[in-house]
C-alpha cells in the first residue's frame, strides 16, 4: 500500500488526511493533542474555543467539512453580529457591509468619523488613479484612496482581529484580493461591487461543541495512524520516497514515506524542507509570524445584559491593551446557557513583543481593566490565558510572488506538498482548502 506521511496534524494536516483516506496515512504532530489552532476547552462549565472561535460560513470549505464529519446539528450562527470599535471614548457601530474594514459606502461612516475624516474618503469616489499593477502595503494603497482615519480607525483594527497584523505592513494583493479584482482605483466602488455581489446569509458560523472537535474527528474518519508528541526532525529523500525522523534525540525512530505532506507553520517547514527544496525553505524562513495571547474572562450573570454588541475592536492608535473583544455570552447563543457570561479578549500585534512579555496574571488584569474602561464591565469571577506564540502569519508584501515560487521549488520534488496557513489565507476554510489542494497533488503524484 502506498503510505502518506502527514506531518503537523492542525486543520490543514487533517483535511489532507482525510482527503487521502483511501491511503495508508500516517499523521505526526509535535504537541502533545491534535489540532494546532482549534482548540476547546471547558472555561466556566462551557465547551470553549481558546483559539480559533468561527469560522467564515459564505464560502463552502469549513461548513461543507463540518456536516462530512457529522456536526450539521452543531452548526450555529451568531446570534447577534452588530459588532463595534472604541474610537475617541466610546464605542461607535462598525460600518456594516464593508470588505475588511473598506467601507462599501461613505454614509456608513459617519458617526465613527469625524466629517472632514468621511469629506476625505469621499474624496476616493472621484480621485483619479491607477488600480495597482504590482503589489504594495495596504495602509500605503488605502491611506491614499480613503485617508488615514478609515485605515487607522476601522481597517487595521479589522487587520489586526484576522492577521494581527498591520496595515501598513501587510500585502494589498494577499489580503483583499477581492477588492483586486474589482478593477477599479475607488476601493469604495470596488467594495461596493464585492459586497454587492456577495451570497447572503451569516457571515460566520461555529460548532456548539466547540471547533477542537473538527481535527480529532477528521483523523478518525481518515482512519489515519496518528503519533502525537512526536516532533519532525528532518526529512531525507530516498531513493523511492522519504525517510521522515521524528521524536526526541533520546528516543529518535524513523518512518518512510512514498508521499509526503508538510502542514505545519512557516518556520518548522523551513527546516524540514531546508535539504529537499532549499529554495521554498528560504522563502518559507522569510514569513514572520505575530504572536497573540487569548484572554477568556467569565463575568457574573448580568454584566452583558443589555448590550447591543457582538464584541468590539480597539485601534492600535488608542494605545490599549486589548485589541478586540467577543462577547461570547451576547454572540453565541450555546454560550449564552453558562451560569456566567463570557468575554473573550485578544491582545498582541505583529511587533508588540513588550505586551506579551507581561505575566499571565498581569494580561488578565490588565484585559479586565480595559473591559471596565471600556465596555463598563464589573470584576469578572473567573480567567484563563493562553499564548499562541508565532499564532498567525503575516502576509508582507509580495507573499503571492512568494508563495508562487515555495510552490514551484516542492512542485519539482516527486510526492512532496506543502500546506497550511502560511499559503493561501490563514481562516479555517482557506486551511481546509490547501489541504485538499495539498492532497490532490500528492495523489497525483502517486498516480505518476
Ligand atoms: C488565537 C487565534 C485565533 C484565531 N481565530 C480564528 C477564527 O476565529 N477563525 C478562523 O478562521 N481562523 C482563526 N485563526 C487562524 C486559524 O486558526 C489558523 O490559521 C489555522 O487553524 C492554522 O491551521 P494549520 O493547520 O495551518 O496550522 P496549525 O494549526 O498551526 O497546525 C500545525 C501543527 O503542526 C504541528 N507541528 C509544528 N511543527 C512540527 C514538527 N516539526 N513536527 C510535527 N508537528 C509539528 C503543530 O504542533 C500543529 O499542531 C486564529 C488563529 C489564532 C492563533
Amino acid at each position: 500500500m502506498t503510505h502518506v506521511v502527514v506531518v503537523g496534524a492542525g486543520i490543514a494536516g487533517a483535511a489532507a488526511a482525510y482527503a487521502l483516506r483511501n491511503y495508508t496515512v500516517t499523521v505526526i504532530d509535535g504537541a502533545p493533542d491534535v489540532g494546532g489552532k482549534l482548540r476547546t476547552v471547558e472555561f466556566a462549565g462551557m465547551p470553549y474555543d481558546e483559539g480559533a472561535e468561527q469560522f467564515l460560513a459564505r464560502v463552502p470549505e469549513a461548513v461543507d467539512f463540518a456536516r462530512l464529519l457529522g456536526f450539521s446539528t452543531e452548526v450555529v450562527s451568531p446570534r447577534t453580529s452588530s459588532a463595534a470599535v472604541w474610537s475617541r471614548g466610546r464605542l461607535h457601530a462598525l460600518p456594516g457591509r464593508t470588505v475588511l474594514g473598506v467601507p462599501s459606502s461613505v454614509q456608513s461612516l459617519l458617526g465613527v468619523l469625524r466629517p472632514s475624516e468621511v469629506v476625505r474618503a469621499v474624496a476616493d469616489l472621484v480621485a483619479p488613479g491607477d488600480v495597482p499593477e504590482s503589489d504594495v502595503a495596504v495602509g500605503a494603497y488605502l491611506r491614499r484612496r480613503v485617508g488615514d482615519a478609515v485605515v487607522d480607525r476601522i481597517v487595521d483594527p479589522l487587520l489586526g482581529g484576522v492577521y494581527a497584523g498591520r496595515a501598513d505592513d501587510l500585502s494589498y494583493f494577499a489580503t483583499m484580493p477581492m477588492l483586486r479584482s474589482a478593477r477599479t482605483p475607488s476601493v469604495i466602488r470596488a467594495a461596493r461591487a464585492v459586497v454587492g455581489a456577495g451570497a447572503g446569509g451569516p457571515v460566520f458560523a461555529t460548532l456548539t461543541g466547540g471547533l477542537g472537535q473538527l481535527v480529532p474527528a477528521a483523523l478518525s474518519a481518515s482512519g489515519a495512524e496518528v503519533l502525537t508528541g512526536r516532533t519532525v526532525r528532518r526529512i531525507e529523500r530516498m531513493p523511492r520516497g522519504f525517510r521522515v525522523v521524528h521524536g526526541p534525540t533520546t528516543d529518535e525512530r524513523a518512518i518512510d514515506a512514498d508521499a509526503m505532506v508538510v502542514a505545519v507553520p512557516a518556520a518548522p517547514a523551513a527546516r524540514l524542507l531546508a535539504d529537499l527544496a532549499p529554495v521554498a525553505a528560504a522563502e518559507l524562513g522569510a514569513i514572520d509570524y505575530a504572536s497573540v495571547a487569548i484572554v477568556s474572562l467569565a463575568y457574573p450573570a448580568g454584566a452583558l445584559s443589555g448590550s447591543q454588541w457582538s464584541g468590539f475592536l480597539v485601534p492600535a492608535v488608542e494605545g490599549r491593551t486589548v485589541k478586540a473583544a467577543t462577547f461570547s455570552s451576547c454572540k453565541w447563543a450555546h454560550l449564552g446557557e453558562s451560569d456566567l457570561e463570557l468575554v473573550r479578549c485578544s491582545i498582541g500585534r505583529v511587533g508588540e513583543v513588550a505586551v506579551l512579555q507581561r505575566s499571565d496574571e498581569e494580561l488578565a488584569t490588565l484585559a479586565a481593566a480595559d473591559l471596565s474602561a471600556l465596555a463598563g464591565l464589573p470584576a469578572p469571577v473567573e480567567s484563563r490565558l493562553t499564548r499562541w506564540g508565532g499564532g498567525l502569519p503575516q502576509y508582507a508584501v509580495g507573499h503571492l510572488d512568494r508563495v508562487a515560487r515555495i510552490r514551484t521549488a516542492v512542485a519539482v520534488v516527486p510526492g512532496l506538498a506543502v500546506c497550511g496557513a502560511a499559503y493561501d489565507g490563514v481562516g479555517i476554510p482557506a486551511c481546509i482548502r490547501s489541504g485538499y489542494a495539498a492532497a490532490a497533488q500528492v495523489a497525483t503524484s502517486i498516480a505518476r
